[in-house]
């Protein structure tokens, strides 16, 4: 293995160290949620948690999965927490979020894969912020996708993300548990479903994919009728996590951005520190009102 890379100066973060963080995570905890900010230690969180954007992970803080990328702690998780959907849209409200992104880990241990918990959330957020947008970030619920998909479909959130993460020729090494074409059709089924909810999905660049692989991705994305791309740099959360191949520059995440801005998407973000929470409520918005 190659030594362990150098972050360039394109990778500057600022520590969390403002009132906004410090609220932020106390609401947190006094309401028992989980945030991917912290679990996956996300470089934004100072910047994101002062202006009081949080990423609710629901479904608890442990994963029964283990991806070469993820920071998020594997095992056997907790039961269901009852009372996550309603704090959930306690939070949302304490915040003032205009816009909300609910995450959760994989739980190929529930029948349901954790998708009557992702609607339990739904409804408790239309209930109690009715003004709030609401994008889900959800896993692949593996082989009982078509049946979670149809019920968090139908519990109508605005927008509907799911990840590809990386090209398919890496998904062997990086996303093991996964499969590249049944994430792209589960992302064709929301739409198919729903035509009037926005899709969205994201890669993490830096892993050892070649430029045309990712252009390729883009092309299978556009094909299944997604709307809106992510493109981040992948960080090593800790030396055990794969490898940092290469730091694509801000001028190559640039020329990314242009040609899927040409392949048809609605909204492109693509920045060394993008995530796919990051400013989505604000991309979201001035797309609307575009
Ligand atoms: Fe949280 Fe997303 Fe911001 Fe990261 S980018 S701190 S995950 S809201
Ligand atoms: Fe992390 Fe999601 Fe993979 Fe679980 S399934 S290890 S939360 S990326």
């Amino acid at each position: 293995t190659p030594p362990r890379a150098r972050k360039p100066d394109w990778i500057r973060v600022k520590a969390p160290t403002s009132e906004g963080y410090a609220e932020t995570r106390k609401l947190m905890r006094s309401l028992n949620l989980a945030t991917v900010c912290e679990e996956a230690a996300c470089p934004n969180i100072g910047e994101c948690w002062t202006k009081k954007h949080a990423t609710v992970m629901i479904l608890g803080d442990t994963c029964t999965r283990a991806c070469a990328f993820c920071n998020v702690k594997t095992g056997m998780p907790r039961a269901v927490d009852p009372f996550e959907p309603q704090n959930t849209a306690i939070a949302a409200a304490q915040l003032g979020l205009e816009h909300i992104v609910i995450t959760s880990v994989d739980r190929d241990d529930l029948p349901d894969g954790g998708a009557s918990q992702f609607v339990k959330v739904i409804e408790a957020l239309r209930r109690e912020t009715p003004k709030t947008t609401i994008e889900i970030l959800t896993p692949d619920f593996r082989n009982k996708s078509e049946e979670a998909v149809a019920r968090i479909v139908d519990a109508g959130p605005d927008v509907y993300n799911h990840n590809l993460e990386t090209v398919p020729r890496l998904y062997p090494t990086i996303r093991p548990g996964a499969r590249y074409y049944a994430s792209l059709r589960l992302l064709e089924s929301v739409k198919r479903r729903n035509p009037a909810i926005f899709t969205k999905s994201g890669v993490m660049v830096g892993l050892g994919e070649q430029r045309l692989e990712v252009h390729q991705v883009m092309d299978d994305m556009r094909s299944a009728d997604i709307d809106f791309l992510t493109m981040g740099q992948y960080l090593q959360p800790t030396p055990r996590h794969a490898n940092v191949e290469e730091f694509v520059t801000p001028q190559a995440f640039q020329a990314y951005a242009a040609i899927a801005r040409a392949k048809g998407f609605l909204l492109v973000a693509a920045s060394p520190l993008t995530r796919s929470s990051y400013h989505a409520g604000d991309d979201f918005r001035k797309m609307q009102a575009a």
